[in-house]
């Protein structure tokens, strides 16, 4: 369970992230949603404990992970990342890879790294090189990747961005499925409505720095807070 509580995060005299407050549960997925520039990344970034917060708390499972005074180290946080520019080491195996993050007996390493593969259909590419596979490949072994250390939470920056339309949706619906038997609490980063509307249990929507609504994908889409959001939903097919 990742609680965020009324973070602020300030660029030259100004509050890109104000004042956010945020609950994301275990199996669950919650997208944060806006347009560019909003704050989005930055909030992700200050989770994952690699920028600061110039006000607020975070806790995971209660225990606090960082505030203004006190911060617990990025790799100490059980926090998995999944960004579009998060690319996979090109000199590694598919298999070293995803073994990266991990810890324990070889054997036990080597059978979760199996184990994920063929959860994503890629056992066969175990021993491949990132460059001999596709895009939408080499975005699972990502996936299987950020999951081997069993995160608590997984963040993801617009994870499926630089894929074409038919493989986006094919690899959302399959990286759900994983997520959800992994049980993380998801937090998603996106600017697209309807990827949020297709993969989120709860919607988060944020301009300029703030949380101006929260709620089902549902409640959003049908009673939008004001203008400016029902613009922002209207263009979904
Ligand atoms: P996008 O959808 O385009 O990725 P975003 O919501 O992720 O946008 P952020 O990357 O969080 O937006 O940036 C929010 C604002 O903070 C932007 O105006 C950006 O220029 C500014 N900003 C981000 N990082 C820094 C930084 N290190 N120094 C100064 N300004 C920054
Ligand atoms: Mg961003």
């Amino acid at each position: 369970r990742l609680e965020i509580r009324h973070i602020d995060r300030i660029f030259g005299g100004r509050k890109v992230v104000d004042g956010v407050t945020l609950q994301v549960l275990p199996g669950q997925v919650t997208c944060l949603l806006g347009p560019s520039g909003c704050g989005k990344s930055t909030t992700l970034r200050i989770i994952a404990g690699v920028d600061r917060q110039d006000a607020g708390e975070i806790r995971i499972d209660g225990q606090l992970v960082c505030d203004t005074v006190f911060r617990l180290p990025p790799e100490r946080r059980s926090v998995g990342l999944m960004f579009q520019d998060f690319a996979l080491f090109p000199h590694l195996s598919v298999a070293e890879n995803v073994a990266f993050g991990l810890t324990g007996p070889k054997a036990a390493r080597r059978a979760r790294v199996e184990a994920l593969l063929d959860r994503v259909a890629l056992g066969r590419f175990i021993d491949a090189f990132p460059h001999e596979l596709s895009g939408g490949e080499q975005q699972r072994v990502a996936l299987a990747r950020a999951l081997a250390p069993r995160p608590k939470i997984m963040l993801m920056d617009e994870p499926f961005s630089g894929l074409d339309n038919r493989l986006r949706d094919e690899i959302r619906d399959e990286t759900l499925q994983v997520l959800k038997e992994e049980g993380a609490a998801v937090l998603l980063v996106t600017h697209e409505p309807d990827e949020a509307m297709r993969m989120a249990d709860e919607i988060a929507l944020m301009r300029g720095g703030r949380i101006v609504q929260q709620g089902a994908p549902y409640n959003l889409y049908n009673a939008p807070v004001d203008r400016a959001a029902a613009a922002f939903f209207s263009d979904i097919n």
